[in-house]
């Protein structure tokens, strides 16, 4: 009862942003949390141009997983040579910049011996996953919380930037997924070791020290808003997984967890994590940020 009532007294705010969402096999629980999911980022993101998100369900894979459209090299973009999500590129552009979808989220299919958490059954139980967490989580990677760094799992664990095929190929997108052709995404632009060495700039790629590099423990998002919310302290990613935040001692559990969502119904960005989409380029509302653990 307490987190509906959060939920709601968040959902008093003004929306700062529109998403749409187009569901493909969705149940009708799945699709109410998602909205939820979307309601909080509709009133954290400001932007003039409507994000527009595929949800659908998979019946194998992960608990859930999600991509993004991108663009790069264009004048409204900051930083060149760099690929940005089309979301954020729309955003800083305040039009859309491609008809076609900014993401695709996918989310393991409700049923029986799935072992989803929805609202409508709060408080959560030990074992259950959160819906509405997960949907924060995979939309926040369609955001722009993504690294294109790709370390393979099985042969040779030779880093790249960028995704093989066979990875891509995976999923069916409703959008064209570009080859990443060594180009970095905004996000890891940011990521850095402890001795001040840039991934994207002071490592070979494809290359066995990529690999020593996203696998070192010092590895953390150097951006000054990340930072701050923080409490000046830097932001460790997950070595090997370094699209995701692991939790720090004495701080919020972060929404992007790498198994986020485990027996723990988080319903609102933490400061970290609007920190990271601060420094990727968008504009996040005062009062969604001050709501943030
Ligand atoms: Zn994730």
């Amino acid at each position: 009862m307490f987190l509906a009532f959060l939920l709601s007294l968040a959902l008093e705010e003004p929306k700062t942003a529109q998403i749409d969402v187009r569901y493909e096999n969705l149940s009708a629980e799945a699709q109410a949390d998602f909205e939820n999911a979307v309601a909080v980022w509709e009133r954290c993101l400001v932007s003039d141009a409507p994000i527009k998100i595929v949800a659908s369900s998979i019946k194998r894979g992960p608990t859930g997983f999600a991509n993004h459209n991108s663009v790069r090299n264009k004048r409204y973009l900051p930083k060149r040579g760099v690929w940005y999500p089309t979301a954020l590129a729309s955003a800083l552009r305040g039009r859309r910049v491609t008809e076609q979808d900014d993401m695709n989220v996918f989310l393991k299919e409700a049923g029986d011996g799935d072992n989803w958490h929805f609202s409508q059954d709060d408080p959560i139980s030990e074992g259950k996953v959160d819906f509405i967490n997960v949907a924060m989580h995979e939309i926040a990677h369609g955001l722009g919380v993504s690294s294109v760094i790709f370390v393979p799992w099985e042969g040779e664990p030779i880093a790249s930037i960028g995704r093989p095929d066979e990875f891509v190929d995976f999923f069916e997108w409703s959008f064209p997924f570009r080859e990443q052709d060594g180009t970095p995404e905004v996000y890891d632009t940011f990521l850095k070791l402890a001795d001040g060495r840039r991934i994207t700039k002071d490592f070979p790629e494809p290359s066995l020290e990529l690999t020593y590099a996203v696998a070192n423990p010092t590895i953390h998002f150097d951006g000054k808003h990340a930072v701050a919310a923080n409490g000046g302290y830097p932001v460790g990613v997950t070595p090997l997984n370094v699209s995701h935040i692991p939790a720090f001692p004495r701080r919020a559990t972060p929404i992007m967890l790498a198994d986020s969502g485990q027996g723990e119904s988080i319903r609102h960005p933490d400061k970290i994590l609007l920190g990271m989409l601060r420094d990727l380029g968008w504009t996040i509302t005062d009062a969604c940020f001050e709501r943030g653990a």
